[in-house]
């Protein structure tokens, strides 16, 4: 197969010519013309990065396929130019053990469009009372690197320590939630102004950075292996620099929304005050902590975009704001808002996007073929993504069984075109193949 005409990391146009699901040369545009049975795919200029890798997607399965499967869930991401995606493990039955990881895993295999490494529970049901198997999940045919408990904190320091230093072991990493519960009880949205006037429970800052100093700071006590999931505020981006410059072994990740949104949108929106579609765990924050989360991305406090692509069925969203569940879709707009919100304001380049949401998770994840350069002899994952149109948010034309974005109707940039996983095309013209 021949990719015509694309632009490598937004680089000059090129041919790329893929054999046996591998890279196997990268020419000047228009230099080789394509032999008699080769399949050509025309790239019309589009810029070409290499599959997106998301370290944070909830599938859904097994437990709520009324909201996302893991097929409908992989043909989102592909539809995102995604070629891998982690999958939460806060299922039902949870995956806290390596039959029900063995489960995700093959259903990854069979169903999947991209490739699905399970994430596993740090502690037995997400109830944070006991370590999980943490070395059976490891050993399984999964082999799973990433351990979470997302949607909860692990909020015990001593089960928090022992999970640490267990996947040291094998060279696994716990991805952690920062949310102290006790200052969030019933919390709705961000603390602040907006959370005052509406008479709304606040979510303090705090909660989440007291928890991500204090894994800071038992990562490097044990020598081990943190992520820290969605930092959503300006002070945590403060813990997290200091963290790095002690060079302790600590990474982080945001959301495209938190990149984009903030929490006044709850009083006062498109879409009318108080829409359950802005309610996200954690919540949306203010002007100042979005600017701070786009700097720390630019230079590199924080390492990696994850979609944290989290899909409700209408019920559970539509309803009072109160009783609404938390959280947005995500991976079909991901590479838009992040366009948006990074690289049209000249924070990051192509090469940085490529890092941010393609080398460094998979780095992070341990997946040895994913996050590769586009160059000879790496896996063909790739996805050409055309940046030069606007196009409205349309929920309907999503693949995920899931509608909740906050993004209905807004005018994003960019398409993805097409999407290539080890040389196979999972998305051609925009379209699932
Ligand atoms: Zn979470």
């Amino acid at each position: 197969m021949i990719i015509r005409n694309v632009r490598i990391l937004g680089g000059e146009p090129v041919d790329i010519r893929v054999e046996n699901g591998l890279i196997a040369a990268v020419t000047p545009a228009g230099a080789q013309p394509p032999a008699a049975d080769d399949q050509v795919v025309e790239g019309q200029g589009a810029v070409a990065l290499p599959g997106l890798v998301d370290l944070h997607t909830h599938l859904r399965e097994p437990g709520r396929e009324d909201a996302e499967t893991v097929q409908t869930g992989t043909q989102s991401a592909a539809r995102g130019g995604y070629t891998a995606v982690h999958a939460m493990a806060n299922t039902s039955p949870v995956a806290d053990t390596a039959g029900v990881v063995e489960q995700v895993w093959r259903l990854g295999h069979e169903f999947g469009h991209c490739d699905v490494h399970p994430v596993g529970a740090v502690t037995v049901g997400l109830e944070g009372r006991q370590l999980a198997e943490l070395g059976a999940m490891a050993d399984s045919a999964a082999r799973v690197r990433v351990f979470s408990d997302d949607g909860k904190c692990v909020d015990d320091a001593v089960l928090m320590r022992r999970a640490l230093e267990y996947v040291k072991a094998f060279d696994g990493v716990v991805a952690q939630h920062a949310q102290e519960p006790r200052l969030t009880g019933g919390a709705q949205m961000n603390e602040g102004e907006v959370s005052g006037r509406l008479g709304l429970t606040g979510w303090p800052a705090v909660a989440e950075e007291a928890i991500i100093a204090r894994d800071c700071l038992l990562a490097a006590h044990v020598g081990s292996r943190l992520h820290v999931c969605h930092v959503s505020t300006a002070g945590s981006v403060e813990i997290l620099r200091w963290a790095k410059s002690k060079g302790w072994d600590v990474t982080a990740e945001v959301t495209p929304h938190h990149l984009l949104l903030t929490d006044d949108l709850v009083e006062e929106s498109p879409v009318g005050a108080y829409n359950p579609i802005y309610k996200v765990n954690p919540p949306l924050r203010t002007r100042a902590d979005v600017e701070a989360l786009r700097e720390a991305l630019a230079d590199g406090t924080i390492d990696v975009v994850a979609t944290d692509h989290a899909p409700h069925p209408v019920e559970d969203k539509e309803t009072e704001w109160s009783a609404a569940a938390m959280g947005m879709v995500g991976l079909e707009t991901a590479l838009s808002v992040v366009q948006e919100a990074m690289v049209e304001t000249g924070l990051l380049d192509w090469a940085g996007v490529a890092d941010r949401m393609s080398a460094a998770p998979a780095r992070i994840g341990r997946l040895s073929g994913q996050g590769q350069p586009l160059q000879v002899g790496s896996p063909a994952n790739i996805v050409l993504y055309d940046p030069s149109v606007r196009t409205e948010v349309d929920p309907s034309a999503f693949a995920s069984k899931s509608r909740n974005t906050p993004y209905e109707g807004m005018t994003l940039p960019g398409r993805v075109v097409a999407t290539f996983l080890r040389g196979k095309p999972t998305v051609l013209e925009g379209k699932l193949v």
